[in-house]
């Protein structure tokens, strides 16, 4: 029989398959099992409509037989089976779009890690055979053909026997090579376990003949081998059970089966919509961080199925950056098997899935917010910060969709509240939300610069994650009320303001914080006198946008920009440290000791390190010389 030539784009994707390097050479037999799952499907469609057809369930099946002696493994269905232009047209030559951009995609990059990312098909057999033969009886005819390949240089069809309408691939596995072990392909448990992995939701029963022991009837110490007919795979998936129908365990279960985690979930999500996409889907929200979290080995993404196939592991489309840590399964008959990664992002469905899983998990987390704080909180501090650089990122698109999700620690309630109930119980002449920032909760519960805002009786949110206030600065103002910092330039709180500025006129104060300005000059853009001090002698305050922790946190990052903040030292005219400055005021030495070791002092309760330690314990030292003279 002469050899047929594939066409040019089948021969280079046949020829990719043959060379593979890939390592998950496994997923070969979820391409064929799902070739006959669909196949079944066909015939179930088409009993449907013809009368000739009866579609009796338990005669349709998928079986896995594997010859040791001979090399072989076959997958065999009992589906509409192909014709003999079927295998012409199907097996020698790729026309669908899945297909092709794989070939537009492997033209870029060298192909073996993208084979396991989708469906390549049929001709991924040949990653694990060097010989694969087809027979296959169509339904609509009693004759049956036979489709054989050894790889890129052709196949061969020609007439063949077969009892039943169905296909039989029979794969000659490889032999071993010093990198690869083909065997495994012939032995059952091992096959048995890629069948769970990868198609367990296959609703028609994968059947197998597993081999084991067992000790011989009425012997005591001797054992027999036997084989038995089993079916590998569950065939229900729980993501297509009703929710009513499952316990929070079985789901617990399969978060740990599927290796969402080594903690308990959180919470599940599950979602089953039919509409203008259907879907099913389990979401988790994990407990606790995975370890890697917050590297940049992390990947996001959910498993996603086609109808019941697992077409990918990680398909980070569906989930947005600041909703990473969810965990789960997306199933879906409207993807086709066969697509690319790249064609994937701009699907539809995928989109529209995407779209809704989105909702789905703001809404869990609002209702969980609402009805279970406790564990709201559980979660809230172990994915917040993501949460928060969602709405930093991508120019605070998200920050609609997010804030109503923060929350921060409260200097009255002394536990994480919502921007909504600070808003909510805020008096009516409280101008603006006032946060504080501070390496922890302890560290800004002692900051000078919160004294006016916590004697107006004011509530204080306490940020102590870096990226606190950059999300805070997108956000901009919340209902309405804008965000200050206590130590910001104008805290819109009256205070004795007249008394304050004739103060701040006087001469002699004037010309007193004119000379220590410029004993810092370079360092401080002022000196002036504090209105926000109520006990403490000295604080630093930044004027404009840059706050001093904004620049902490600037500064740590690669490729700092350099941006300062604009510093202000500011006194506190009624603590009796001014009185000594007054004092000090004619003697220029005594007066920059003063005032070096105030601005150091200041730098300390900020969490700012001092510019030169040396001189600042010199300069303790003289203090102390001084006093006990
Ligand atoms: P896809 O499944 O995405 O169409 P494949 O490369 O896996 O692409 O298969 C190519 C085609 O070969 C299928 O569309 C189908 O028409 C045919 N085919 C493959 N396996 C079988 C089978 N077991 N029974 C019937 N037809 C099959
Ligand atoms: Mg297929």
């Amino acid at each position: 029989m002469a050899k047929k030539q594939f066409k040019a784009e089948s021969k280079r994707l046949l020829e990719m398959m043959i060379n593979s390097i890939y390592t998950h050479k496994e997923i070969f037999l979820r391409e064929l099992i799902s070739n006959a799952s669909d196949a079944i499907d066909k015939l179930y469609y088409k009993a449907l409509t013809d009368e000739k057809l009866v579609f009796d369930k338990d005669s349709y099946y998928i079986r896995l037989t594997v010859d040791k002696a001979n090399r072989t493994l076959t997958i065999a269905d009992t589906g509409i089976g192909m014709t003999k232009e079927d295998l012409e047209n199907n097996l020698g030559v790729i026309a669908k779009s899945g297909s092709l951009a794989f070939k537009k995609e492997n033209e870029s990059k060298d192909g073996h890690d993208i084979i396991g990312q989708f469906g390549v098909g049929f001709y991924s057999a040949f990653m694990v055979a060097d010989k694969v033969t087809v027979i296959s009886r169509s339904v609509d005819e009693a004759e049956a053909y036979k489709w054989e390949s050894a790889g890129a240089d052709g196949y061969s069809i020609e007439p063949a026997e077969k009892a039943a309408p169905g296909s039989e691939i029979t794969l000659k596995i490889k032999d071993n090579t010093e990198d690869e072990n083909y065997d495994e392909y012939l032995q059952e448990y091992r096959l048995k376990a890629i069948v769970k992995k990868y198609s367990d939701f296959i609703r028609y029963p994968i059947r197998m003949d597993i081999s084991s022991s067992r000790p011989k009837e009425g012997s005591e110490n001797e054992w027999e081998d036997y084989t038995e007919e089993q079916t590998v795979n569950s065939m229900v998936p729980i993501w297509k059970k009703n929710k009513n129908e499952l316990t929070d365990e079985d789901y617990a279960n399969f978060y740990a089966e599927k290796h969402y985690g080594f903690d308990k979930p959180l919470k599940h999500i599950h979602v089953s919509v039919d509409g203008s996409v259907s879907y099913n889907a389990i979401l988790f929200i994990p407990e606790n961080i995975p370890f890697d979290y917050y590297s940049k080995e992390f990947e996001k993404g959910l498993e996603l199925y086609s109808g019941g196939v697992l077409i990918m592991n990680k398909c980070s489309d569906l989930l947005p950056d600041y909703y990473s840590f969810v965990k789960g399964m997306v199933d879906s008959e409207d993807l086709s098997l066969n697509i690319s990664r790249e064609l994937l992002q701009h699907d539809r469905q995928l989109k529209l899935i995407a779209k809704s899983l989105k909702s789905k998990i703001k809404n869990q987390l609002k209702s969980m917010l609402k009805d279970e704080r406790e564990n709201y909180e559980k979660f809230y501090n172990s994915f917040g910060r993501q949460l928060k650089y969602g709405i930093y990122s991508d120019y605070g698109t998200n920050k609609e969709e997010l804030q109503d999700l923060l929350m921060f620690y409260s200097s009255k309630e002394k536990k994480l509240v919502t921007l909504d109930e600070y808003v909510s119980r805020m008096p009516e002449e409280q101008k603006y939300i006032y946060y504080a920032t501070g390496e922890s909760n302890a560290r800004i519960e002692k900051l000078p610069q919160t004294e006016l805002v916590a004697e107006k009786g004011y509530e204080i949110l306490y940020f102590t994650d870096d990226v606190d206030e950059f999300a805070i600065k997108v956000i901009m103002n919340y209902k309405e009320k804008e965000f200050r910092s206590v130590s910001g330039g104008d805290l819109g709180i009256d205070t004795d303001e007249n008394k304050d500025e004739a103060a701040e006129e006087d001469k002699e104060s004037q010309d007193l914080f004119a000379s220590m300005s410029s004993v810092l000059a370079g360092k401080v853009s002022k000196v002036k006198a504090s209105k926000r001090l109520r006990s403490h002698p000295v604080c630093l305050s930044a004027e404009g946008e840059v706050t001093i922790e904004m620049e902490k946190v600037l500064k740590m990052m690669p490729n700092s920009p350099g941006v300062q903040a604009e510093k202000v030292l500011e006194i506190n005219r009624n603590h009796e440290v001014f009185q000594s400055l007054k004092q000090a005021a004619g003697d220029q030495d005594k007066l920059a000791l003063i005032t070096n070791l105030l601005y150091n002092q200041a730098l300390l309760i900020e969490g700012l390190s001092v510019e030169d330690p040396v001189q600042f314990t010199n300069d303790i030292c003289k203090m102390i010389v001084s006093a006990s003279k």
